[in-house]
Formats: structure tokens, sequence, C-alpha cells
């Protein structure tokens, strides 16, 4: 990013609404430009969550992939209020003109926010038996895996994995390896409600796929879209024929995206807009933002921590701080996709270089390092 800097370490009263990766990112690349700037994280956990590694708590415990709060404000010279800010549209205009934030008694002001609030699970149904990314987040899947595993029926137990996207694929190959080497009997299938598996990916890691999941005997169910449990089975309705069927199952995970609960657009530098009007105080980043005019909007951690940087940098240039910086252009330049403990695929670059096996394993692995290393304080991402 071409930078200029123009009053290093200036004052100045920022506000973070969440703090997953475009909020950290942004906090980390303005706590170094601006070591002066009081700045204050709100979010209703105490930890951060890497939840690009959720799938790996099918064998490892929650706390692998926790940093807490409380560690990195020491780290990064934050205060963390665990509080969830209600908000829509009026009130973010109402912050524009006040330039405070009401948390229950306390009012806290601000000369720029950042709202990085993320996106929500597309359905979150609770029903005995059957697990969403919320409650996984929450406990992670070990201690689900263990009391399945542990209870005393002798029967072969059915475990469906519904929605067939990245998070499912990988939770399916965790969960088939754990089982192997459990010896359990089981019967694991993938349920998908579109005609094809992993559709907006190329071609070739589709079939990369499917091939892998046939040799661990992971049933692949695709044309079915899920519409609840009842008693020990799962019903689905054929999205063709609109055929009505039922499905055995033990044990369901219902895996079927994230979608933010608002939507804010933004300018390039990642301004909010709102009824066509900048508001110049007011930045977004991450899933709940679309920015307007260039840079991927996909809902990926690779594109939030790119916005989280760019808002970043774009507060600092109306703080002051920094000159000029370039608008938010970033385009993915690859996505890997982990196929159990020692296999993957994906893209990286452009969409013809597929990579598999152990070269995309490691490479998936070096990308997870490299976020461990900036919660660290250690950037190296250079694009
Ligand atoms: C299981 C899973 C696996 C994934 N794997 C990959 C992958 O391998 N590669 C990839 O590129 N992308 C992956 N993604 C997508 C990626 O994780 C998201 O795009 C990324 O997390 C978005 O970052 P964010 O900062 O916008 O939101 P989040 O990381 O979701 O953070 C939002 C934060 O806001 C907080 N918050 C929410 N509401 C409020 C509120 N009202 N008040 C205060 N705080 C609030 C939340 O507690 C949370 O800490 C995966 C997503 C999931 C769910």
């Amino acid at each position: 990013m071409n930078v200029v800097t123009r009053n290093k370490g200036g004052y100045f009263k920022l506000i973070i609404i969440g703090g997953g990766y475009a909020g950290l990112s942004a906090l980390i690349t303005l706590r170094k430009q601006a070591p002066d700037a009081e700045i204050t994280l709100i979010d209703p956990r105490a930890d951060h969550l890497i939840i690009t590694r959720l799938h790996e708590t099918v064998h490892c415990p929650l706390n692998n992939i926790r940093v807490p709060y409380s560690l990195l404000a020491k780290r990064f010279n934050f205060i963390h209020k665990q509080h969830a800010i209600q908000f829509d549209e009026n009130l973010i205009k109402e912050w524009e003109l006040s330039k405070v934030i009401q948390i229950d008694e306390e009012s806290i002001s601000f000369d720029y926010l950042l709202i990085t609030t993320g996106s929500l699970p597309i359905q979150s149904i609770i029903e005995p038996d059957v697990y969403d990314l919320n409650i996984i987040g929450q406990q992670g899947f070990a201690p689900i895996l263990e009391q399945f595993i542990a209870s005393a029926e002798t029967h072969e137990k059915t475990i469906n994995i519904i929605g067939a996207g990245p998070t499912g694929i990988q939770f399916a190959f965790e969960l088939a390896h754990v089982l192997l080497t459990c010896h359990r009997d089981y019967r694991l299938n993938l349920i998908e409600g579109s005609d094809t598996l992993m559709g907006s990916f190329p071609v070739a890691i589709s079939h990369y796929i499917e091939k892998r999941l046939f040799e661990k005997q992971i049933s692949v169910l695709k044309s079915q879209f899920y519409k609840g449990k009842q008693d020990h089975k799962i019903l689905f309705e054929n999205s063709h024929s609109g055929d009505k069927s039922r499905l055995a199952s033990d044990l369901t995970l219902l895996l079927l995206g994230k979608k933010p609960k608002l939507l804010l657009h933004a300018n390039s530098s990642g301004q909010v807009i709102l009824d066509h009007k900048v508001l110049r105080h007011i930045f977004t980043a991450g899933d709940c933002s679309y920015y307007d005019d260039f840079g991927s909007n996909l809902m990926t951690s690779q594109s939030a921590l790119r916005k989280g940087k760019a808002a970043a940098n774009n507060i600092l240039r109306e703080a002051c701080i920094l000159r000029f910086c370039l608008p938010y252009m970033h385009q993915e330049i690859g996505y890997l996709i982990s196929l159990g403990p020692s296999d993957a695929v994906g893209w990286i670059g452009n969409k013809k270089a597929i990579i598999t096996g152990l070269t995309a394993f490691t490479a998936k692995e070096v990308i997870e390092a490299q976020y461990d290393l900036l919660l660290k304080g250690i950037n190296t991402y250079i694009l």
C-alpha cells in the first residue's frame, strides 16, 4: 500500500464493533501506525475464534483455536468491552452525528467507528442431536463426538452433514478420519441442496473432492433441501421434483453457511454509504460489508483481512496520520479446502493453478500460520 506518514502517533478515539478477522486486522494495522490512539473493541465473546480452523475441533480442544481478548488487549493496547451492540441503519446515522455509543449506562465517544460484525449462521434450529456453527463454535466438536461414540447402542449409526460447502466438506473428512481411527461402524452422508458439489469452484476441484469422498466411503446426496428433524429422522425435499423423503440420523451437523444480519454498503475506502451519503466517520469491513467500487466482496477471511487493513489505513488518512493510501482493490489470491490430516485441494494465484495432496495441505497450513503470526504482532501479509 502506497502511504506517506504525516503525523505519526496522533491521538484519536476509535471504536471497533466485532473482533473477528476484519476487526483485528484493522486494529493491529492502526495500533502500529497510531501508538497513541485510544482503541475500544466491542465483542460479546471473551475470545477471538480462529474460525477457519473450526473443523479441527473434531479432534482438538476448542482452546487450540481461541485467543482471549484479554491477551490481545495487552499485546495491542486496547480496551475490550464484552457486549453485543444491537443496531440498524437509523442508529448508524445517529452515531455519525453524535459520535457516541451507548453500552448500558456507559457512553463511549469516538472520532471513528469501524463496524466488523461478520455474518450469522443461515439457519439455527435447536433440536436434539442437531448442531450448527453457533453450537460448535461455543463447544468445539470433540465433546459432541465423544458423547456420540460413547453412547451404548450397537447398531450402525448415521451422521448427516447438511451443506456440502467448504465447511461441510472439511468436517466430513475430519470425521471420517477420527471414526476410522476409533474403528467405529458408521454411515457418513454429505447432503447438498444444489445439483453440483462446490459449483462455484473450478471443476477440477470438485472432481478431486468427489474422488476422495468415494475413497473415504462418504456418501453424497445432491438436490436435497433440509426441512427439519422428527424423532431420529431428518426430512428432505427434492429441489426438482418436490418429493419428500426421510433419512435416519443419529447426529446431524447443520453447516449451511453464513450471511450478514445487516449488509453495509461502503465506498472503496470502507466508509459506510447510507441514503447515497458517505458517512465520514463510520467505516465497515469483513463479511458485513460490500465495497461498491473495486476489490473482492467474497465472504472469506482473506478479503476480511484486506478490507480491515484498507479501512484502517483510510481511518489513518482521515485522522491525518497518513497522507494518502490506495483504495481497496484486493482480489482473491487463492482458496484451499482441507480434506483430512494430510490432504487438501484448492487454487493459488489463478483458478487454473490447482494444487492437491500434501502440497495443498502445506500451503493451507502456511496461510493459517501467517494469521497466527499476525495475532502475535508479526505482519507477513505483503498483498
Ligand atoms: C467454519 C468456517 C470455516 C471457514 N474457512 C475459511 C477458509 O478456510 N478460508 C477463508 O478465506 N474463509 C473461511 N471462512 C470464512 C471466514 O471465516 C469469514 O469470511 C471471516 O471470518 C469474516 O471475518 P469478519 O471479521 O467479517 O467476521 P467474523 O470473523 O465472523 O467476526 C465477527 C465478530 O463480530 C462479533 N459480533 C457479531 N455481532 C456483534 C455485535 N452485534 N456486537 C459486537 N460484536 C459482534 C462476533 O462475536 C465476531 O467476533 C470460514 C468460515 C466458517 C464459518
